[in-house]
This record gives C-alpha cells, sequence and structure tokens, in this order.
C-alpha cells in the first residue's frame, strides 16, 4: 500500500515524524510521503526512522496556495529543500501564518472565547508551522471541546468571523517554483468542499499547462462523482492521479492507507521527481 499525503506534528498532524513512520509500518503501508503543510521541518527524522525499517519515505510538502478568496493545497514530491524560491515562499508562508495566529486569538479572546495565545502557541513544536488546528488543541485540552472538529464548526471555518487569512503564493507560481525545485506538483483534494470554493477545472487546466503533474483523485472529503469527474478531467490533461489519507494523527478521522496510490504513479513520480530521493533501508 502506497500512502502519499500525511502530516506530522512539524504541522498540524499529533505525531511526532518517528512515530508516525512506526504508525506507517503498523498500518502496513509499504511506501509513505510526508506532506506537512509548508515544511520540510520532519523530513530528517521520519527520514532517520524509515531506515531502519522496511518502509519507503517519500519527503514531500504541502503547500499553501491562494487565488483571490480561494484556496488550494499543493503537494510537492521530492523538491529540493534548500532550493531558494521554494525555501523563500515557505518561510514567507510559515510568517505569516505565525501573525495570522496571533490575529484570530485575538479576535477569539475579545469575543469571549475562553483561550489565550500563550495557551495555544504551548501546542505548536518548536518550529512547526502553526495552523487553526493548534488553536482547536488549546480548546481541547481546556476542556472546551472534546475534538478539533467541533472547534472548527464553532468558531474555526473559513466563512467564521474570526477567521483571519494568510499570505500563500498564488499556485501558478507554487507549480513553477516546485517543478525548479526539481519536485513534482499534485494539486490536493480538489474537489473537497471543506474549504473557500473548490478547484474549478479552468483552474486545473491553467495548472496543467504551467507543469502540474497529477490529481490528488481519490480523498476522504471526495463523492463518488467527484472521483469519476477528477479522473476525466485528468486523462484529458495527461495528469496521473493518485489517491491517499491526508493523515493527520488523533487530529483527524482520516486512517493511514484509507486511499492508495498505484505503484506505477509512484514510478512516474520518482523518475520526474529529481530535488531529492525516496528514502529506502
Ligand atoms: P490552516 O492551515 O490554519 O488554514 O488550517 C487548515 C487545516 O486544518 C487543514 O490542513 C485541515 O487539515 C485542518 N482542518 C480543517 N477542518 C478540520 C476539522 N473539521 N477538524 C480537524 N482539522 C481540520
Ligand atoms: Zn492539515
Ligand atoms: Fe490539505
Ligand atoms: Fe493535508
Amino acid at each position: 500500500m502506497i500512502d502519499l499525503h500525511t502530516h506530522s506534528n512539524a504541522s498540524d498532524g499529533t505525531e511526532a515524524p518517528a512515530a508516525l513512520v512506526a504508525s506507517a509500518v503498523a498500518a502496513g503501508l509499504r511506501v509513505v510521503a510526508l506532506t506537512d503543510h509548508d515544511t520540510t521541518l520532519g523530513w530528517a527524522e521520519a527520514s532517520e526512522a524509515a531506515r531502519h525499517t522496511d518502509l519507503a519515505l517519500v519527503p514531500g510538502i504541502e503547500v499553501s496556495c491562494g487565488r483571490g478568496r480561494g484556496s488550494l493545497h499543493l503537494l510537492a514530491y521530492l523538491p529540493d529543500p534548500t532550493h531558494p524560491e521554494l525555501v523563500a515562499e515557505l518561510e514567507r508562508a510559515r510568517e505569516s501564518r505565525d501573525s495570522r495566529l496571533d490575529r484570530m486569538v485575538g479576535k477569539m479572546a475579545a469575543a469571549g472565547v475562553p483561550v489565550s495565545i500563550e495557551a495555544v502557541r504551548a501546542e505548536v513544536e518548536p518550529g512547526a508551522t502553526p495552523g487553526r488546528p493548534h488553536i482547536a488543541d488549546a480548546l481541547v485540552r481546556a476542556g472546551v471541546v472534546d475534538h478539533r472538529d467541533e472547534a472548527f464548526t464553532r468558531w474555526l471555518s473559513d466563512d467564521s468571523p474570526y477567521y483571519v487569512s494568510h499570505y500563500a503564493p498564488d499556485p501558478v507560481r507554487a507549480v513553477r517554483v516546485v517543478r525548479a525545485a526539481g519536485g513534482v506538483p499534485v494539486v490536493a483534494h480538489p474537489s473537497s468542499r471543506t474549504r473557500t470554493g473548490t478547484v474549478g477545472d479552468v483552474l486545473i487546466e491553467e495548472l496543467a499547462a504551467a507543469g502540474l503533474g497529477g490529481l490528488e483523485v481519490r480523498h476522504r472529503d471526495h463523492e463518488e462523482a467527484d472521483v469519476r469527474h477528477l479522473t476525466d478531467l485528468a486523462a484529458q490533461l495527461g495528469l496521473f492521479v493518485t489517491g491517499s489519507s491526508d493523515y493527520h494523527g488523533t487530529g483527524k478521522r482520516n486512517r493511514l492507507g484509507e486511499n492508495t496510490t498505484d505503484p506505477e504513479v509512484l514510478e512516474r513520480i520518482e523518475a520526474e521527481g529529481t530535488g531529492t530521493d525516496v528514502v529506502r533501508s
């Protein structure tokens, strides 16, 4: 089983990278990609852990992108983690996410939600990419809600009055930067309705022309009709298709290996990805 989309506590997953590797082995995966939001921080620990197992690790990133009010998540497989343009984009996004955390928590506290910036920061590992799930974690720890889901429903959704956006590159620019870094770009969960706007076919065509490699078609947030539509669209545009869990540890209900990617697709990603290598024992 090949699962190409997971998160560790280098962003908003709940497991350390080595623990995530252990969970992937226990789940019976043969290959796992670590794709934390806007960071490569977890790669070293996950690689070291994977070297002691039969599991192959695909180093990746889930790059936050934005256009207008819409957001898009771009998975990047095997990019060079030292490529200056890529490093600069990721740093800019993380810094913006950091000040945005202050602003969101400030708005919530001012409205009487029992949360403080100190409590939220305590949920973020040093150097990790901060996000809304860390605000949720502080509320869970304080006993205000039982799970991240409830905090998202009550206060953290994209249309909430407390929502604040953060810097994110235009997706066409992100596709170009990922390719320049030797990475393989894939649009994550294009039809997910949990974010502002799904990713339209016209934008996917534009990204395909800019160098997009594939679409993440099989994902928990997609309906059967989405899977059919995206599979057809990918075939028309010469894109490959993937399936993944988007595992976040206990932070989401997604289970490792609940959606998987075909070995031939992984071969194509490995052939096109020249920025770094798949880690094998
Ligand atoms: P942010 O990156 O700060 O904009 O927060 C979005 C992240 O929160 C995404 O990566 C999702 O995985 C996560 N998320 C969104 N909705 C939920 C939810 N209902 N429960 C748990 N996590 C969520
Ligand atoms: Zn996430
Ligand atoms: Fe995502
Ligand atoms: Fe994700």
